[in-house]
């Protein structure tokens, strides 16, 4: 059940990725697996994912504990300082840093546990007011002050764009975050490198995949429904 999710969500990848002339390895598809039981992970892991991603620290630790040591988590969720302490060591990727003070943060416990932790910096690009994501207009400022961190390593953007019924309305917005990653990357800022751009899930994931996404982080389509009241 899930194996024949996953063949259909790579499939469409696949699609996306010639209609746009784009080819498949440039993409990498996470498996959003909050609120999954292990045993779907592991499902999904013998059909050779291995890129999970977790949004919340606490569920992210106790997976990470019981599951194969070559899988990259990425923490997708808003992250409090207070919680940074107990990942530093087990992500491979944070996509969603928006703050000065959470990127110290994370510098601070990668200093204690001698690491060095590569990042994303979450754009709120529809500027909508119930997202976390540091505003269109203020996030190359934001990543001139984190670049000057030695710990904390910037590899791209991610955006949770709005929820919509038909994908084709979050093109512009995916779009609009293509062209801010072109343009950042061109500015060759020091320590800062452009080469993920993560954004698409279940409801949009082709047409990220089609402006230019390198990651689509997609929960629903591979496990099915979430149940929050579990
Ligand atoms: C839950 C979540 C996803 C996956 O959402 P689906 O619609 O189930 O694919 C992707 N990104 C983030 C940040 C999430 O929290």
């Amino acid at each position: 059940m899930l194996k024949e999710n996953l063949k259909q969500v790579e499939g469409n990848i696949l699609d996306a990725c010639k209609a746009s002339g784009r080819s498949r390895e440039e993409v990498t598809l996470i498996a959003v697996s909050k609120t999954k039981p292990v045993g779907d992970l592991e499902e999904i892991y013998r059909e050779g994912v291995r890129d999970f991603g977790e949004n919340k620290v606490q569920e992210l630790c106790q997976k990470y504990e019981v599951l194969p040591k070559d899988i990259r988590w990425h923490m997708i969720g808003h992250l409090q300082r207070n919680k940074v302490k107990y990942i530093i060591d087990k992500v491979a990727l944070i996509h969603s840093v928006d703050s000065l003070r959470l990127a110290q943060q994370i510098q601070t416990e990668a200093e204690k546990a001698n690491v060095h932790v590569d990042i994303l910096v979450e754009v709120n690009v529809a500027g909508e007011e119930s997202k976390f994501g540091v505003a269109w207009d203020e996030a190359e400022a934001l990543i001139r002050e984190i670049a000057q961190f030695n710990r904390v390593h910037i590899q791209g953007f991610m955006t949770i764009a709005p929820f919509v019924e038909n994908s084709d309305e979050n093109r512009e917005i995916f779009q609009k975050l293509s062209q801010l990653y072109i343009d950042i990357k061109q500015k060759n800022i020091d320590n800062v490198n452009m080469r993920v751009l993560s954004m698409g899930m279940t409801g949009d994931y082709t047409a990220a995949v089609e402006e230019g996404a390198t990651m689509v982080r997609v929960g629903t389509g591979i496990f099915g429904q979430r149940n929050y009241n579990r």
